[in-house]
């Protein structure tokens, strides 16, 4: 048999044994700042208070429903409160259990909806690991190889990314919004084309931040041309960047939106919102499925929202995050090695460059090892693995923050010294 750290392959070797706000401990009582929060998932902190007692009494009442079967109060309570948090628009929901599924979910809408048959992504995404989300992943080809042939219809073009061409941002938009039309024109016409599928900012592509301009582009084109504009809020949503929203900072005005991670304190769920008109047009019967809308999960959602309205979570990630971003920049000025620290509230990526400009994955794995020894855990991004990011829960401290920028400094300078 296999050692068990071969068997499931994870970046940090720690085995958790009881999580409390920002910190982990590990089966023989070690200490971790966890700054990876379940990958951008349990944003209230590890075990909530307020979380655990929902879904504790949840548990007690009825675990699972099956909401097209039987309804329950946890789900429409939780659509009701979605609704004061979701563009006014979006006012009908369907459930799922991971981001993958909601991606397909709003995949089959789109398709449904407009009768035609493509998407259009930009590159550098990330939006899952089934089949058609696979198909519309382009952050990284280990999300994709050995898994072909990927679903047909998907056509990639450029996102905004002012590093990866080294450019100003306004060069970079203007290109990416030409390639935009450039691919209407020559891969996926118009009326082939029932969507664009975006992220805020780009999360396992490495942390790059989209723009406001790049967002009214994609609006104005998906109304010229009757496409549904889909933005996939699954790591940005719920307070992450500083916003409720990732597409806040943006004027983002979707035409279906994606969530999940955040969503439920680490609970499985997710879901899409969309126009009543819009999510009429769903072929009867098409979209479903076992175990959406837990009823367990609905719960701990519930007070999730409420502990993010009533602890001003989305502005303390705003405030933490300028802080966090602070901290870090002044430890890349001290390091050449680090070329760029980016990202929006509690979603920040440093970006590790070797000294010809080549991205760096190695150093930045060594860091993120380091790190770890030293009790601060992060995880890397990146279309390289270059990027170390640090995307801790919402409820974090200022003292948790300086702590982890100490580690971090730390770090860095035991490994590039
Ligand atoms: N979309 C985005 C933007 C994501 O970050 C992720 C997960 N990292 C997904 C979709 C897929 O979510 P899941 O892993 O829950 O299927």
């Amino acid at each position: 048999m296999a050692e068990l750290s071969q068997i499931l392959k994870q970046a940090t070797g720690v085995v958790a044994a009881r999580g409390e706000g920002v910190v982990l401990f590990d089966e023989d009582d070690r200490r971790y700042l966890d700054f990876t929060a379940g990958i951008g998932v349990t944003s209230t902190g590890h075990c909530h208070p307020r979380v655990v007692a929902a879904a504790q009494e949840q548990v007690g009442k009825i675990i699972h429903a099956q909401y097209t079967t039987v309804m329950h109060r946890p789900l429409l309570d939780l659509v009701e409160r979605l609704g004061d948090v979701l563009p006014r628009n979006l006012d009908r929901m369907f459930f799922a259990n991971s981001g993958s599924e909601a991606v397909e979910a709003a995949l089959r809408l789109s398709r449904q909806a407009t009768g035609r048959p493509n998407v259009i992504v930009f590159h550098g995404g990330f939006h899952g690991r089934t089949v058609a989300a696979a198909s519309m992943t382009t952050s990284g080809t280990k999300f994709r190889s050995g898994f072909s042939p990927l679903m047909a219809g998907v056509h990639v073009s450029p996102f905004p990314d002012p590093g990866h061409f080294g450019w100003p941002v306004e060069q970079a938009t203007d290109f990416a919004l030409s390639q935009l039309d450039y691919v209407l024109q020559t891969l996926s016409t118009p009326a082939d084309t029932a969507a664009f599928v975006v992220e805020p900012v780009l999360g396992e592509g490495g942390y790059v931040p989209a723009n406001e301009r790049f967002f009214a582009g994609l609006r104005e084109r998906a109304d010229e041309y009757g496409i549904l504009l889909v933005v996939d809020e699954v790591q940005t949503g719920f307070g992450r960047t500083g916003k409720f929203w990732g597409g806040d900072h943006f004027g983002s005005q979707p035409d279906i939106l994606i969530t999940a991670k955040g969503l439920a304190s680490g609970f499985p769920l997710s879901g899409i919102a969309a126009s009543s008109e819009l999510m009429e047009k769903a072929w009867p019967g098409s979209q479903g499925g076992t175990y959406g809308a837990n009823a367990v999960a609905c719960a701990a959602a519930l007070a999730t929202l409420d502990v993010i309205q009533d602890e001003g979570l989305v502005r303390n990630s705003a405030e933490r995050g300028a802080q966090l971003k602070q901290a870090l920049q002044l430890v890349a000025d001290k390091h050449e090695q680090i070329t760029d620290v980016r990202g929006l509230g509690l979603m920040i990526g440093n970006e590790f460059r070797d000294a010809d400009g080549r991205p760096d994955p190695i150093t930045a794995a060594a860091v993120q090892q380091e790190a770890a020894r030293r009790g601060l855990l992060l995880l890397t991004c990146g279309a390289w693995s270059q990027v170390v990011r640090f995307i801790p829960a919402l409820v974090v401290s200022p003292d948790e923050i300086d702590e982890a920028a100490n580690i971090w400094s730390d770090a860095v300078t035991a490994i590039t010294s």
